[in-house]
């Protein structure tokens, strides 16, 4: 019984296709959109954007309020998944949940792409295993993806699990794309989100999204004082759109933020990533990662909304995370 856009009112045809284009293909899309994206982005003027989005909301039933067993029912779809690694899975209140995003910040090789490619991998157990039965999607802006690591990770978790998993199907269920500066990474977003509703009603719906570095051409393409602003109003659109992926998806979101090992004397604690709170407000689990000795990582939660802030131990090896 899904609405198609065109059966809004205000949207023709036309309208329709402009919409599709930009990545507002359902109408729960156009629904928690903004005016002004739509104008950005569809090319319709301010009144139409905001007719359109208010026909999307009632038919879509988006109110700007919920009732509070409305918030429940959604709370209680949310999913946990688990990490390979009991500390951390604890420290996460059961893992790492779903309709949120998880930022993981730490130093070069502190283990943060490893854990993504694990996350990656677990997210297509079953959920009786910690997996969201799911297949993935990841913004790869360093070209750090490597399918040898998941077959390894897969080939640990066969032994784990006592299970005969087969690798080439989790890395069926992996999509990959690379990223080559940051618009194209912000547009990324939008085509993830039309693979998502293509895989909606199969066997493995998207449940995790990946942005591994969110930051690192934003920090490269916007230097100096004066573009910082501009940089921050693109980092709140991009992670704004990926809140929204996790929502309507009822998908984990990850993504990683690398930090320099020596901060400036004027930051003083090295706990917090460098250039400020780019991220402070939105990313809901901040998880600081660093390197201990031999494959031992600290991972610490920082600032979250409604755990205690602590930290776990996790090993990362050849066949994954681990306690
Ligand atoms: P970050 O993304 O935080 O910069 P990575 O996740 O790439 O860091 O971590 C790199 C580290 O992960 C390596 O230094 C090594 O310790 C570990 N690592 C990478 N591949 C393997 C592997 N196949 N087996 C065991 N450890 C590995
Ligand atoms: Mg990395």
């Amino acid at each position: 019984s899904e609405i198609l856009l065109e059966e809004l009112d205000h949207v023709g045809p036309a309208t329709a296709q402009k919409l599709n284009d930009a990545g507002y293909n359902s109408v729960e899309a156009v629904a928690v959109a903004s005016p002004s994206e739509l104008v950005a982005t569809a090319e319709i003027g301010e009144s139409t954007a905001a007719k359109i989005i208010s026909a999307a909301r009632s038919a879509a039933d988006i109110g700007g309020f919920e009732t509070g067993d409305f918030v429940m029912q959604r709370r209680m779809e949310v999913g946990k998944l688990r990490t390979g690694c009991e500390e951390f899975d604890e420290l996460m209140g059961g893992g790492i949940e779903t309709q949120s995003i998880t930022e993981m910040y730490g130093e070069f090789g502190s283990g943060k792409t490893q854990i993504a490619h694990q996350l990656a991998v677990n997210t297509q157990l079953p959920r009786d295993m910690g997996g969201l039965d799911g297949s993935v999607i990841i913004i790869d802006t360093e070209n750090t993806f490597r399918p040898e690591r998941i077959e390894q990770m897969v080939a640990g978790l066969s032994q784990k699990l006592e299970q005969d998993f087969d690798p080439a199907e989790f890395l069926k269920n992996i999509h990959v794309a690379r990223a080559y500066n940051s618009n194209h990474q912000i547009l990324l977003v939008d085509a993830a989100m039309e693979m998502a509703n293509n895989l909606k009603n199969t066997d493995k719906p998207v449940r995790l999204v990946i942005v591994d570095s969110l930051t690192a051409h934003f920090r490269a393409e916007y230097v100096g004082r004066g573009t910082l602003a501009d940089r921050q109003q693109k980092l709140n659109k991009h992670l704004h759109d990926l809140q929204r992926f996790g929502d309507l998806n009822n998908a984990s979101v990850i993504v990683t933020n690398q930090v320099m090992s020596k901060p400036d004397a004027f930051f003083g604690d090295p706990t917090r990533p460098i250039g400020g709170h780019i991220l402070g407000h939105t990313a809901t689990f901040r998880l600081y990662i660093r390197k201990s000795k031999g494959d031992k990582r600290i991972v610490k939660l920082v600032d979250s909304p409604c755990l205690p802030d602590g930290e776990a131990v996790a090993c990362i090896t050849t066949d994954g995370l681990c306690d």
